[in-house]
């Protein structure tokens, strides 16, 4: 994290579709520097080119102008350049919530016509002036469930064999598995990702995840197949029934 400051009214470009003067606070006569938070920039400029249209951006606040706007916190990251209030013409601000929780970002305040978000570390999720606490806009990251989760686990599997990458299994993540049997000796990244699955199922067995298909993970795979309806010879071959399970594709 960097906190820079500029020139009340500077034009100098800090992202892609973004311009310092856009953070400046609104007031009038009250300061000369606007600090912005390079954090904050980035999570402006992820959600403008996700939803590709302008963000309309309230930013910075100094102390003073700040005493002057209703509902604001006396010490609120608006007046650090760690927070902006927007919209975006035609977004519904709770579906740019969950787009903003989905990303990662901490802070987000969800309203009837705007979202407010800022570069905390530690979640805190609230919905409206009355600062209701939220958990969740629907936008969890999967990746921060507890464990090596499906998605996790897909993920892995198919960037390890070349397949489209999203974290959800079909039938062209399948045709893209590779067989594991070939990897008693030497290190693939898809047998890793197996041997982690594997542990986070309970099979424990599967020993270190060190992405060599031996003895350890030969039983373990075998153990699993018996427990899913496959053929229980411990070898994972290309588009078998074993990966399909895997895969969780039913
Ligand atoms: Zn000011
Ligand atoms: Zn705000």
């Amino acid at each position: 994290m960097a906190i820079k400051t500029y020139k009340k009214g500077d034009a100098t470009k800090i992202a892609a579709n973004f311009r310092a003067r856009e953070f400046d606070c609104q007031g009038r006569g009250c300061c000369a520097a606007t600090p912005i938070d390079d954090k904050l920039v980035d999570y402006l400029q992820q959600i403008r080119t996700h939803f590709g249209k302008p963000v309309y951006v309230t930013a910075y606040r100094c102390k003073t102008h700040n005493a002057k706007v209703a509902n604001a916190a006396p010490n609120s990251y608006h007046c650090y350049g760690q927070a902006a209030d927007f919209h975006i013409d035609g977004v519904a601000p709770a579906e740019i919530a969950k787009y903003a929780e989905s990303i990662g970002i901490k802070g987000i305040g969800l309203y009837d016509t705007f979202v407010h978000i800022d570069t905390r570390e530690s979640k805190s999720f609230w919905y409206s002036h009355a600062q209701q606490r939220r958990t969740t806009f629907g936008g969890a990251p999967e990746k921060e469930e507890k464990g090596y989760t499906l998605y996790d686990f897909v993920w892995d599997v198919q960037s390890a064999c070349g397949a489209s990458v999203d974290g959800k299994a079909g039938p062209e993540t399948l045709s893209k598995t590779v067989t594991l049997s070939g990897y008693k000796n030497r290190y693939h990244k898809a047998v890793l990702a197996v041997q982690k699955r594997l542990f986070a199922l309970g099979y424990t067995e599967v020993g270190e995840a060190d992405g060599i298909a031996g003895a350890k993970f030969t039983a373990a795979v075998t153990h699993f197949q018996k427990d899913n309806g496959c053929w229980a010879d411990g070898e994972i071959t290309a588009k078998n029934k074993t990966w399909k399970r895997l895969l969780g594709m039913a």
